[in-house]
C-alpha cells in the first residue's frame, strides 16, 4: 500500500487477451494512464486472476482458449458485480452478445484506437463512481422511485420491477432506462444516450446504444420503449394504451 498522499485511488484492471502483442500494448497504454494492470491470457487464467486482484474493471476479449469471454464473464459476474468491456471481432457480434445478456457493460469492436479503448475504461469508471455516490444519498435528496406504464424504477436502489416483477438488468441498461424515464413520452437521442450513458460526447457509436435497448427491450418488454427510426428512443407512457 502506497502512503496517501492526496491523489485518487489507483483502478486496477484486468486484461484478458490471448494474443500476446494486443494484450501487452494495452496493458503498456492503461499502465501509461496510471492504472494498475494485471493480465491474463486465458479464461481459467482470467477467471483466477479475477478472484486475486478484484480488478474495478475487466477488458475482455471473447475469443479465448480454455473457455471463452463470454463464460469468464457469466463466472466473474457470479462472483461481484464489476464492469465488464468486451472485445468483439466484429460489429454484429455485439448484437448477439447483448441478446444472450451475458452481462458485458460496452463493446469494442477490434481493431480499435487505444485511446478510444481508455477513454471507454475512464467512461465505466465513473458510471460506477457515479451510481455509488446515488446510492449512498439519503432523505429528501435520495430520488424516489418512478412509477411509469406497469414499470417501477428504483433509480438510488438500482432496482426495476415490470408488472410487479423484479427484473434483472445490466449496469448499462439500467442507466439507459433511467435516462428514458426521466422524460417519458419523449424521444431521446441516440446521441444524448451515448453522452449520458456512456459518457461519450460527439456521437460515435449509436450502434452501442441500439444493442443495449434491444437487450432493455427483451428485459422489460419491447412495446415498452418506442423506435424513432434513424433518432432514438423513447419510453411509452402508457397514456394510449
Ligand atoms: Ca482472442
Amino acid at each position: 500500500m502506497s502512503p496517501d498522499t492526496g491523489t485518487p485511488p489507483r483502478r486496477t484492471v484486468l486484461v484478458v487477451e490471448d494474443e500476446p502483442l494486443i494484450n501487452q500494448a494495452v496493458a503498456d497504454r492503461l499502465r501509461a494512464e496510471r492504472y494498475d494492470v494485471v493480465q491474463a491470457w486465458d479464461g481459467p487464467g482470467a477467471v483466477a486472476a479475477h478472484a486475486e486482484h478484484s480488478p474495478d474493471v475487466v477488458v475482455l476479449d471473447v475469443m479465448l482458449p480454455g473457455y471463452d469471454g463470454l463464460e469468464v464473464c457469466r463466472r466473474i459476474q457470479t462472483e461481484r458485480p464489476v464492469p465488464v468491456l468486451m472485445l468483439t471481432a466484429r460489429a454484429d457480434e455485439a448484437d448477439v452478445l447483448v441478446g444472450l445478456g451475458v452481462g458485458a457493460d460496452d463493446y469494442l469492436t477490434k481493431p480499435f484506437r487505444m485511446r478510444e479503448l481508455v477513454a471507454r475504461v475512464g467512461a465505466l469508471l465513473r458510471r460506477v463512481e457515479r451510481a455509488a455516490e446515488l446510492h449512498e444519498l439519503a432523505g429528501p435528496q435520495r430520488p424516489q422511485p418512478v412509477e411509469l406504464n406497469g414499470l417501477r424504477v428504483d433509480a438510488a436502489a438500482r432496482r426495476v420491477w415490470a408488472d410487479g416483477d423484479e427484473v434483472r438488468l445490466t449496469p448499462t441498461e439500467f442507466d439507459l432506462l433511467v435516462c428514458l424515464a426521466a422524460e417519458p413520452g419523449t424521444v431521446v437521442t441516440r446521441e444524448r444516450l451515448l453522452a449520458e450513458v456512456w459518457g461519450w460526447p460527439g456521437g460515435s457509436g449509436t450502434r452501442t446504444v441500439d444493442s443495449h435497448v434491444k437487450g432493455l427491450r427483451a428485459k422489460v418488454g419491447s412495446d415498452r420503449i418506442r423506435t424513432a427510426h434513424g433518432v432514438g428512443y423513447a419510453l411509452e407512457t402508457g397514456a394510449d394504451r
